[in-house]
């Protein structure tokens, strides 16, 4: 039974148990994790001041402020870079959800644009007529751990007087042109959810070169305040502010892999490079690029199955649904990353954020249209593709990425057949 598909009752190619948990735990992070325990300190603690200073150094950023996830430094980036109510927001139709929701919670209206095929990125060659009197900033997403051309999308903003907030939450380590990303624009925001490549459990780091943003950020991540509980405090609300600052625990936690990290993404640019080696020419299939002058990290392994060649194009989604299935039964490690595109979720559609309509209704706003139609290399995307996310992460090596590799091809090579199940 051993060629039988695993859906069919054969045999998986990978045996329950051989993917390895992300992320790896050492005693180095006991150690860093026991000594915040038994201090004194554990709200915003010496932790979070070192976490700062270390993950500004291996990023290469003046300043950085720990959060407590990526999503509240993506609002900090917003608040941070002067949109006002009603004020409009580039952003990239296929991410996270708080790509865009962040732009929301500073009362913003976010306008979408289409991606492009061969990144999975924003369209930037899109970008320029989505400016409006009201654009504020463009937030470029560098999503599965891919920059986008920052050269062009920063050309753009400085001709048309527009902030550039980087989400970074998946590229940890992610380069252009030799830049990492988080140094290209005029801030940025990574996430250190369990998933990503920087775990800390739950978090996220705010950064910037910039004196003048890093305040406002500063202010809207505690309470309003200008100083940090690291300082003596004035416990004056100077401006609108959340509480989104970091725990000591946590920050101990990050540190703690920060120190692994490199090797963490040197690991994983392996394993994707012997992947795609492997699965070279496999009927199809459509295997993620890396163009000139990037360095992927390698965040999430992302395929797509040629659904033209398949003859599937009324309803790829549902066969892209069975060809994951079959992977899955494989053993396969394989998961669909977004089934929706951003403007189609609801709170998008509803145009109601808050309440009243809110803030598409500001007095201050413009109307802004989310038709599906406009966002069609999105919709195919998102319908077509497939990820390989933990499989590839340390210390998962070269034979599990075969076993993956023989586990997907097997699959394609019966793919027309259950394509037509
Ligand atoms: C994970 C993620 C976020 C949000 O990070 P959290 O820490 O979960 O808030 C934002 N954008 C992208 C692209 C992400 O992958």
């Amino acid at each position: 039974m051993a060629n039988q598909l695993a859906i069919l009752g054969g045999d998986p190619v990978i045996p329950p148990g051989a993917v390895k948990p992300w992320p790896p735990i050492t005693e180095v992070d006991e150690e860093y994790v026991l000594a915040s325990l038994r201090g004194a300190n554990h709200a915003f603690g010496p932790n979070c001041v070192e976490f700062e200073k270390e993950f500004a150094a291996w990023n290469g950023n003046r300043y950085a402020i720990t959060t407590n996830s990526g999503t509240a430094a993506l609002h900090m980036c917003v608040a941070a870079c002067d949109c006002s109510e009603g004020d409009e927001v580039i952003v990239t139709a296929y991410s996270w959800s708080s790509s865009a929701t962040c732009i929301l919670h500073h009362n913003c209206i976010p306008v979408f644009v289409d991606i492009d095929w061969e990144t999975m990125n924003i369209d930037v060659d899109q970008i320029e007529a989505a400016i409006t009197a009201k654009t504020r900033a463009i937030i470029v997403v560098h999503l599965h751990g891919l920059a986008v051309d920052m050269d062009r999308v920063m050309a753009i903003a400085a001709k048309h007087n527009l902030k550039v907030i980087e989400d970074a939450c998946q590229a940890h380590g992610a380069r252009f042109n030799g830049k990492k990303v988080g140094t290209l624009g005029h801030c940025a925001a990574f996430s250190f959810n369990q998933n990503k490549n920087l775990c800390s459990g739950e978090g996220g780091m705010f950064v910037t070169d910039d004196e003048e943003i890093l305040a406002k950020a500063r202010m809207l991540w505690s309470f309003g305040e200008t100083r940090t509980p690291a300082e003596s405090r004035d416990y004056h609300a100077y401006a609108l502010g959340w509480m989104y600052r970091n725990n000591d625990l946590t920050a101990a936690f990050g540190r703690a892999q920060l120190t692994r990290l490199d090797t963490y993404l040197a690991w994983q640019r392996r394993n994707a490079q012997q992947l795609a080696e492997s699965l070279h020419g496999v009927p199809n299939l459509l295997l993620p690029t890396e163009p000139a002058g990037h360095e992927h990290n390698w965040y999430n392994f992302v395929i797509r199955f040629d659904m033209e060649a398949l003859g599937q194009t009324q309803d790829p989604a549902a066969c892209r649904d069975k060809l994951v299935q079959a992977l899955r039964a494989e053993g396969v490690e394989a998961g669909v990353w977004q089934r929706f595109i951003l403007p189609r979720m609801t709170v998008f559609q509803a145009k109601n954020a808050y309440g009243h309509g809110a803030p598409w209704s500001s007095p201050h706003a413009q109307p802004v249209d989310y038709s599906l139609d406009q966002y069609p290399v999105a919709q195919r995307h998102s319908d077509t593709h497939a990820c390989l996310v933990q499989t590839l992460r340390y210390p998962n090596g070269s034979d599990l990425i075969e076993l993956i590799a023989e586990g997907i091809r097997k699959v394609m090579a019966r793919a027309e057949e259950l394509a037509g199940v």
